[in-house]
């Protein structure tokens, strides 16, 4: 481990000395250019957030052992409420938070104090994380960092919120938005515990009366008022009497509260519990008829009114809670309700759909064999029926002038009608409730009055949207649909608040741009941080123009500089590098921000950008668990990174994020993972340090075994070169790694055994390409063994290998794979019997075998074989009509195995063609005998001097000899 350590901090510094990851323009190469999402200062970073990172870099690594003058970036995301919250927290003096900082983050506690200042924590965190990406290695340009606060950085968020004000995607209104009470402000996905993005849906409240009270029953579905048999209350649920805009209303006390941030004046004049009202009568507005009030515990008070109307025909849940208490009658009783009148109760059906019953929710519910009210099934049953009726479904006779009409049309009717004639009115509410806010309180919708929004609404923008989606590589590509829902659903997105950190809004100084907002064309940012760095240039410098001329190409470089004080020179400099760089041709960030980060990056650069500069590539991935469990600072199962390197090493940790899971399953972090790693890398510098000392350098002519050995290493490379352009890195680790290994294991072996010493130039050939294709995943050990190998430069330069067709031998790759199945048949077999060998007998299949066998195959290429008509055909050889019957029974046995055999392999067995079977026994005689120590005795089948005392030669085939052992 130490000497890990030391190799380690050995190459990082060279790395930095010689500066290799700096990237500059040069025409003469070409660029990629790579940016993961900046990371919020809140904490230190831990092991989950090691993959998506480290992916980047192993891809930028790898890119540039392409050939590519690749640049990778980094900066620090100080906006917004996720540093601001965690700061407040801290302040609160949040025991849990406390905790964490001093136990998992080891934040000295005298630090505490100053972190309750969200500057003060922001740099202190930045500072950590940035320590933590040196120690595990990326290549990142660092001359480029910044942070979102930076006066300059701001100036640049001005320019872009001007231009998209100009392009009139800037609107100013009242819309609803996911809203925290306690902060006051309104919250996206990283505002939120879990982070989830608060999903809002528009209720339509129908308002049944009881007396001259108002019970506004909540629904997505109001075509179904026409098939309510009762309405449900939660009888052990407060419910208040209130006046809402002066109307008597009768909703559950949470509702009372949520209709004020909806714009509702709402005074509270009782409260009570839902079962006083159990057994009421109340009018259906849509029908005039009356209807019982029940109790149900499935109804929640948190969700809209907590007043649900029943209609059991179409919807599963209130058909099970009916069915359910018509046979209660010890709580129809409880309850006081008439026996007769809850049995009497018939589901209606108002919604007439294929393929089901007049009661779609009874099919659904029987068929899925949902019995309770609180079965978890009934959440997919709903979604069915909704799905099938929604699409599918008409309206029946019952629903007067509606009847006829698809359910799509009548449910948009149904509500503005009803609202129309006063009867119905509408209400937000999150659908994925309860979200709550980092602070701890549970979200509401406000609708949000005289807000800035970014009008992801607009169709125009939307079109443009998609049509960078289509010219993008989307990795993996499974995921494309959820841009495509994802643009399709965007709507306006509140883009400033009230507190934080981070750029205001340059036409309305109060409020702040938030973190999802300044986040999105960052990219380029990155093309001109270094000029801005390098050359000192001020925030009042960095006028509108400059970004103009910079990024649109707009105005003309002299003038600008007269005005702005900044270089002419430096103005055309910070130009072709933003024209060399961009566009973007990779973005990189877990799969969760595809809903918003990602999908907003793709709509600003539309607006903002030309469409040669578009970006071309986004790649996300899943999650880290740890051991099969969530990583959760509950479970007090993270590691910080920092730690996690000090414990297992930068290359372990490197490789043990990506080895285990392709980029769209959760990746399964183990200590015993990063220990195996571990001792995988010091077996591999062992064994280089061996094969180096080796003398092998005149070792003459290659055996079959060397030409095997490199022959294999021809087909790693590709295959590792196909996973790495698909970045489909665990197979690319796999193969690299343990296939490689798999052969180089047995290639020793096999040398051993025939005692020719130290092979060291066909391994050091094999371990110098290995080398060349794990740096990387594991740069700095890669670049030790390199150094090593008295190889020049850095391994982190090197090109990566091609694979070279000359050195491509297929005929002794399945030789070798003859002797390694005859060795694993033949151990199976002893394993099996129990038998300590004295002598192994092995038989090749006689000449005339192979004929009819390459006469199969040759015939299966075309289609399916087909015995007779193979069997005509080989009885146009004189030599084998001599010998017909036997021909046949080998011909039967061998037609249904080459069937089965793939289409490829079939023609790779072909093009091999007939080979010396006898010789590459021969060959491999020494190490079957010191394999199986026993005596070995080779013959073909059918020679004279065959000792066979069990008749095993005749089952003998081509590439699987017979075996018999004594
Ligand atoms: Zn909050």
């Amino acid at each position: 481990m130490e000497f890990l350590r030391l190799i380690e901090e050995k190459w990082q510094k060279r790395w930095e000395e010689a500066r290799i990851f700096e990237a500059n323009p040069d025409p003469s190469r070409p660029k990629f250019f790579i940016t993961v999402a900046y990371p919020y200062p809140n904490s230190p970073q831990h092991i989950g957030h090691a993959r998506t990172y480290t992916l980047a870099d192993a891809y930028a690594r790898y890119m540039r052992m392409r050939g590519y003058n690749v640049l990778l970036p980094m900066a620090f995301h100080y906006t917004g409420t996720p540093v601001l919250a965690m700061a407040r927290r801290l302040a609160e003096g949040d025991p849990e938070l406390v905790k964490d900082f001093v136990k998992i983050y080891k934040v000295p506690e005298d630090k505490l104090k100053e972190l309750t200042d969200p500057l003060a924590m922001a740099r202190y965190f930045h500072e950590e994380i940035k320590e933590g990406m040196r120690r595990i290695g990326y290549s990142i340009d660092w001359r480029r960092e910044f942070t979102t606060i930076d006066p300059q950085y701001n100036k640049f968020i001005e320019w872009q919120f001007r231009r998209l004000q100009k392009a009139g995607y800037i609107t100013r209104g009242s819309h609803p938005v996911g809203w925290c009470p306690k902060d006051g402000n309104p919250v996206g996905q990283h505002d939120t515990v879990g982070d989830v993005e608060p999903e809002i849906g528009e209720f339509t409240l129908i308002k049944f009366r009881f007396g001259e009270w108002v019970m506004p029953t909540a629904t997505l579905r109001p075509e179904t008022v026409f098939g309510v048999t009762n309405i449900w209350l939660n009888p052990k649920a407060t419910y208040v009497k209130a006046l809402v805009d002066g109307e008597g209303w009768i909703v559950s006390q949470q509702c009372a509260e949520k209709l004020t941030y909806q714009n509702r004046s709402v005074k509270v004049l009782e409260r009570f519990e839902g079962k006083a009202l159990i057994g009421k009568a109340v009018r259906n507005p849509a029908v005039g008829s009356e209807v019982l009030i029940l109790p149900a515990d499935f109804v929640d008070p948190g969700n809209a009114t907590g007043v649900v109307m029943s209609v059991p025909g179409h919807a599963p849940y209130d058909y099970v809670a009916l069915e359910n208490i018509k046979v209660d009658e010890a709580r129809l009783r409880e309850f006081g309700l008439s026996v007769e009148a809850v049995k009497a109760i018939r589901p209606i059906s108002v919604i007439e759909v294929p393929s089901y019953s007049e009661i779609p929710a009874a099919d659904v519910v029987r068929r899925m064999g949902i019995t309770v009210q609180t079965d978890p099934k009934l959440e997919d049953a709903t979604k069915e029926v909704y799905r099938h009726e929604f699409h599918n479904g008409r309206m029946r006779e019952n629903t007067g002038k509606y009847a006829e009409l698809p359910v799509a049309e009548a449910k948009e009717r149904v509500k503005q009608d009803l609202i129309a004639e006063g009867k119905a009115t509408t209400m937000y509410e999150l659908l994925n409730r309860p979200v709550r806010c980092r602070c701890g309180t549970e979200c509401v919708v406000k609708i949000f009055e005289d807000q800035w929004f970014i009008d992801y609404g607009n169709p125009e923008w939307k079109a443009l949207a998609h049509k960078c989606l289509a010219r993008m590589r989307i990795l993996p590509e499974e995921l494309r649909s959820e841009y495509v829902y994802v643009i399709d659903w965007l709507r306006e997105k509140a883009c400033a608040r009230r507190s934080g950190l981070g750029t205001r809004l340059p036409w309305d100084p109060d409020w702040i741009i938030e973190s999802l907002s300044d986040s999105t064309i960052y990219m380029a940012y990155y093309t001109i941080a270094r000029h801005i760095n390098a050359y000192g240039i001020r925030a009042e410098q960095l006028t509108d123009e400059v970004f103009d001329y910079v990024f649109l190409g707009i105005g003309d470089a002299g003038e600008i500089a007269g005005k702005t004080g900044i270089d002419e020179r430096v103005l055309e400099e910070m130009r072709r590098e933003f024209l060399y760089f961009y566009p973007l041709d990779s973005r990189h960030s877990a799969h969760e921000l595809i809903p918003n980060h990602l999908t907003f990056m793709i709509f600003n650069h539309t607006a903002i950008f030309p469409e040669n500069l578009w970006p071309r590539q986004i790649v996300t991935n899943g999650h880290v668990t740890m051991e099969g469990a969530k990583m959760s600072k509950s479970f007090g199962n993270i590691i910080p990174l920092r730690e996690g390197l000090a414990m297992f090493g930068a290359d372990p940790i490197r490789l043990s994020v990506l080895a285990t899971a392709e980029l769209l399953q959760d990746a399964d972090f183990s200590p015993a993972v990063a220990r195996a790693m571990r001792d995988r890398l010091e077996r591999l510098y062992r064994l280089t340090v061996e094969t180096l000392k080796g003398q092998g350098e005149s070792s003459g002519e290659q055996a079959n075994i060397d030409r095997w050995m490199l022959s294999r290493l021809q087909g790693h490379i590709a295959r590792a070169t196909e996973a790495m352009e698909k970045l489909v890195v665990r197979k690319a680790i796999n193969t690299i790694m343990f296939d490689l290994d798999q052969d180089i294991q047995w290639y020793q072996k096999r040398v051993k055994a025939s005692g020719g010493g130290v092979p060291a130039k066909t391994l050091r050939e094999t371990l110098r390409v290995q080398v060349l294709m794990l740096a990387p995943f594991a740069p700095h050990i890669c670049e030790e063994l390199w150094e090593m190998m008295g190889e020049n430069g850095f391994v982190s330069l090197a090109s990566w290998p091609k694979p070279d067709e000359t050195m491509v031998d297929e005929e002794v790759e399945e030789a070798e794979s003859l002797i390694r199945s005859l060795l694993e048949d033949t151990l199976e077999i002893l394993r099996a019997t129990g038998i300590t060998p004295k002598r192994v007998c092995y038989y090749a299949a006689a000449p005339w075998k192979w004929q009819v066998y390459m006469k199969a195959l040759e015939m299966a290429i075309g289609g399916k074989l087909n015995q007779g008509i193979l069997m005509k055909r080989l009885m146009e050889d004189p030599g084998l009509r001599a010998k017909a019957k036997e021909v046949a029974g080998f011909a039967g046995k061998i037609v249904e195995e080459i069937n089965r055999t793939p289409h490829d392999k079939r023609q790779k067995l072909l093009k091999v063609g007939i080979i010396n079977e006898i010789q590459a026994l021969k060959d491999a005689e020494d190490f079957l005998r010191a394999e199986l120590n026993a005596e070995i005795r080779l013959y073909m089948e059918e020679s004279p001097q065959i000792y066979d005392p069990k008749n095993r030669a005749h089952i003998a085939k081509p590439w699987r000899p017979a075996i018999y052992i004594e």
